[in-house]
């Protein structure tokens, strides 16, 4: 039996995204959108996305903090100096995981080429995030959904998308990290999964057991970091082969069981010794999987 051919997968991306800095978070989309153009990431459409907007912010975010964000009287943004230009790339790919999310409910799958999200707490950026774009899609699909679970496989805990979200009733988090970096716990009957992986062998085997938290969600948002890989920043011994597969199996998962999906790049570090192209080159395999 032949199945009938899937859509093409829409992502969204605009160069409104990208600022020419040393910083990865706010310049690696490029090379991916590049990529893509070139019909690396197989059957993909990328759509510009509509800007988030004040109202949107304010879902997420404290008044002062988003007064601060769209002014730039609270001095720097997470992910670099405030500037016109770098509000625009936070308001772009901010609005590009709104996008994503309604396009992921619609079509089954999406994505958004997003960095700089799940650190950004209520009252503040910290750690390259400026906004929580996780927080926002998760608020956006629970008016169609009535649950929805954020897979962050970033190699940094989410502890931002913990503060704000961890009390909702419809939302559960599963967060599996290398790193101590913005560590956060669950409280006694929260839903929610976190472990920190100081093995490479045992990574895989803590991402698939991570999900498990997750059946029976109405949507699956994917925080695909690549940070965890031993060049791009990372923990020794994680390489290419492990983002394959974990790539696979969570593009499986979520199809396997007919949950949307959508996804956003997160981290990804070239101090690890990995270009720009070479860390794009991972992200490739997570639109290659979900395509
Ligand atoms: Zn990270």
């Amino acid at each position: 039996m032949n199945l009938p051919p899937r859509p093409p997968l829409r992502v969204f991306y605009s160069p409104a995204y990208v600022v020419e800095s040393g910083l990865e978070t706010v310049t690696k989309a490029r090379y991916l959108a590049r990529l893509l153009e070139d019909g690396e990431g197989g059957d993909v459409v990328v759509s510009a996305p509509q800007w988030a907007t004040r109202e949107e912010l304010l879902a997420v975010h404290s008044g002062n903090y988003v007064r601060d964000i769209l002014s730039g009287r609270g001095g720097p943004l997470a992910c670099g100096p405030w500037s016109k230009e770098l509000l625009g790339s936070v308001l772009a790919s901010t609005g590009g995981m709104r996008d994503a999310t309604l396009e992921a409910l619609r079509e089954g799958r999406s994505g958004s080429l997003s960095s700089g999200l799940h650190h950004a707490r209520r009252g503040a950026g910290t750690g390259f995030c400026a906004v929580n774009g996780l927080a926002l899609a998760a608020l956006v699909a629970l008016g169609q959904v009535d649950a929805v679970g954020i897979l962050d496989l970033d190699a940094h805990f989410g502890g931002g998308t913990a503060q704000i979200l961890r009390g909702h009733p419809g939302v559960r988090l599963a967060d599996v990290s290398v790193r101590q970096f913005d560590r956060w716990k669950p409280r006694p009957g929260e839903p929610h999964f976190v472990e920190r992986v100081t093995e490479p062998g045992r990574y895989l085997e803590a991402v698939r057991r991570s999900t498990e938290a997750l059946e029976g969600v109405g949507l699956l948002i994917y925080n695909a970091g690549m940070d965890v890989h031993e060049h791009a920043g990372g923990l020794r011994g994680i390489t290419t082969g492990h983002i394959c597969e974990r790539e696979r199996w969570v593009a499986d998962w979520a199809r396997s069981r007919g949950i949307p999906l959508v996804f956003a790049l997160a981290g990804g570090y070239q101090w690890g010794g990995l270009s720009l192209e070479g860390i794009a080159r991972l992200h490739l395999e997570t639109v290659r999987a979900i395509a």
